[in-house]
């Protein structure tokens, strides 16, 4: 009973940290590097692109299948999105989510787009997270402990990288360099 509660509390404050980590204010400062406009970034994470807006595998996966949208052009907010580019992300959310629900066998996902350091953006190029979950699993809490895991983790491996790439290509079956 005592390990019980031990465990609880343990896991209540691992999921407290992640989530204050996520969702809180992001102490750092914009850096004139952008990783979304790297060539070396793109080459091993994108899996999808068309005239305005890639498709990226996310290098700290949340969740299996957790990943980018975001415009080529380097534009720091969704408010400086043009029309076209804020219509076609929308439409290639739709591509990702078809791919991502083929390749990994999810149904439910999340869309997280974040607008300034205050709220937690850490890359100055507007990016949508579309974070899929796993049938069956709709714990907050599991979710929390999950990101905060991600976050601690670091990136994942090249070959893992490249593989889930592949699949992302072939399960979106359009124009890709
Ligand atoms: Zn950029």
């Amino acid at each position: 009973m005592r390990k019980k509660w031990m465990l609880s509390a343990t896991l209540l404050l691992i999921g407290l940290i992640g989530g204050v980590y996520f969702f809180s204010p992001h102490p750092a400062q914009f850096t004139e590097y952008c990783a979304f406009c790297d060539p070396k970034v793109l080459d091993r994470q994108r899996f999808y692109e068309d005239d305005l807006v890639v498709a990226l595998y996310t290098h700290k996966p949340i969740l299996p299948g957790h990943c980018l949208v975001l415009p080529k052009r380097h534009v720091e907010r969704f408010e400086l999105l043009t029309d076209e580019e804020i219509t076609q992300i929308g439409r290639v959310i739709k591509k990702v989510d078809q791919a991502v629900t083929k390749v990994f066998d999810t149904s439910s996902y999340l869309l997280l787009q974040k607008n300034g350091i205050e709220v937690g953006q850490s890359v100055p190029h507007v990016h949508v997270h579309y974070i899929p979950r796993e049938k069956g699993d709709s714990s907050t809490f599991g979710f929390l402990v999950k990101m905060y895991i991600a976050n601690a983790k670091g990136p994942i491996c090249a070959d893992e990288m490249r593989e889930t790439v592949e699949k992302l290509k072939q399960a979106t079956n359009l124009k890709n360099s």
